[in-house]
């Protein structure tokens, strides 16, 4: 069973929305099994839809098309749909009534044309639409089946859920589950990853592996395919076990879960307090950590130390190491790290100081920036980066980095 999802609208071509309708639906199909080959995209237009739907029937066997079923003369999908299976749109009782019905309750008057949206192919399913007027429809032609939703996603996506899935269960006896799972990596680049896992990528037809990178982090999703939910699971397993013998040193978690959740999940975990000094990202590594529920047990507050000034008088830095150092400088990124741990009296106390642009501060570059750690034992120590890109970008990333930083020292312990 493969699947076309076919997005009708000219608003979608001309950027005016995004289609939102195909990846929800493809998640959906995903999760039953049903592999989605192709999204299409079309105009209003009689003929180029029907062009596209005989592109759609070369490849695939289910043809799933949302939008277009509207009143106007520019909604034509079923009868785009019906000239060329040759099928006649006839009258749905239902569905006229629902509309009438409708029509009642909101106060407004039922036009002449708002009844063409009872009209349904002759032989179709009818999926009813509890938010709206224009009914799905359902039908089998020839070797395709056809499912035509609103374009509405208030409408559609409850159709689909509430009667389309259903409609699709006599097609999926025997389909094969899809399982998947993600692997989120920091610390490492996307091409480093990828060379690191190389073959596997290459090889492996089920289950597949795919690298995704983006805001300086990488994952791979591991997907599999099996009739037996346990055995895609065991699948995906076995890959992931590989993967982390190459790469675990830069894994941090699964999924839709943020690096600092996972660090909010192990200061909890293992009992760990923590202070922090912010200077460049400005409470944005707090305000990460606060994110995290129950996380008030080991968090125990923060400066905000955005001027030089404050760097001294709030967190205690001698003067004479900024004179000499600077404040972007490893010398005032460990002063920041001790001096709020020791203020809060934190197991661990970190620091962030650097140059997030788009002027050089102190001679320094855009992007170097200085993270510094304390612990109440041993002593502090301070990691530089060479960031690239935009303001915020070098924000966000050095608080990823941060957080980085604070899962190796805690996992090492
Ligand atoms: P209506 O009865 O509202 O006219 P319709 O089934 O005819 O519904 P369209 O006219 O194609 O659908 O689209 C109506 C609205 O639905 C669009 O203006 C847009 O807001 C939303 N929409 C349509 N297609 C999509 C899509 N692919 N993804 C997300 N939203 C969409
Ligand atoms: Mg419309």
């Amino acid at each position: 069973m493969n699947a076309e999802i076919i997005a009708v609208g000219s608003e979608l071509l001309l950027g005016q929305i995004t289609n939102t309708n195909a990846q929800f639906l493809s998640q959906h199909l995903a999760e039953l099994g049903i592999n989605v080959h192709h999204h299409s995209v079309v105009g209003d237009n009689m003929d180029r839809l029907i062009h596209v739907v005989q592109e759609a029937e070369k490849r695939a066997h289910l043809l799933i098309f949302t939008g277009g079923l509207g009143p106007t003369k520019d909604d034509l999908t079923k009868e785009a749909i019906a000239a060329h299976i040759g099928r006649e749109l006839v009258y749905h009782e239902e569905a006229l009534r629902s509309m009438e019905k409708y029509f009642m309750k909101t106060k407004r008057i039922m036009t002449e044309n708002n009844k063409k949206q009872a009209l349904v192919m002759k032989g179709a399913t009818v999926l009813p639409n509890d938010h709206g007027m224009a009914p799905g429809m359902f039908l089998q032609a020839g070797n395709h089946h056809y499912m035509l939703l609103p374009g509405p996603p208030r409408e559609m996506q409850p159709m689909f859920i509430q009667y389309g899935k259903t409609a699709l269960a006599g097609l999926l006896e025997k389909v094969e589950k899809i399982d998947s799972r993600v692997l989120r990596f920091f610390g490492i680049g996307e091409a480093a990853l990828e060379m690191a896992v190389e073959d596997l990528l290459v090889n492996q037809k089920n289950p597949t592996i795919a690298p995704l990178a983006g805001d300086g982090e990488v994952t791979l999703r591991i997907t599999a395919k099996h009739e037996s939910e346990e055995e895609a699971r065991r699948m995906i397993q076995e890959a992931e076990d590989e993967i982390l013998r190459r790469v675990g040193h830069y894994f941090y978690g699964y999924d839709n879960t943020t690096i600092a959740a996972e660090l909010a999940d192990l200061l909890k975990r293992k009992h760990v307090t923590i202070a922090a000094a912010e200077s460049l990202t400005g409470g944005l590594f707090q305000s990460e950590l606060a994110a995290a529920p129950g996380i008030s047990s080991v968090f125990k507050g923060g400066v905000v130390c955005y001027t030089k000034e404050i760097k001294q008088q709030l967190v205690r830095v001698k003067a004479a190491t900024i004179a000499e150092h600077g404040t972007v400088s490893e010398a005032c990124a460990i002063e920041l790290a001790e001096n709020i741990r020791a203020l809060l009296d934190a197991d661990i106390g970190i620091s962030f100081t650097g140059v997030a642009g788009p002027d050089p501060l102190e001679g320094k570059e855009t992007g170097t920036v200085w993270i510094g750690i304390a612990q109440r034992k041993g002593s502090a120590k301070a990691f530089r980066l060479h960031l690239s890109g935009s303001r915020s970008g070098i924000r966000k990333r050095s608080v990823k980095y941060g957080c980085h930083y604070l899962l190796q020292t805690l996992n090492i312990e």
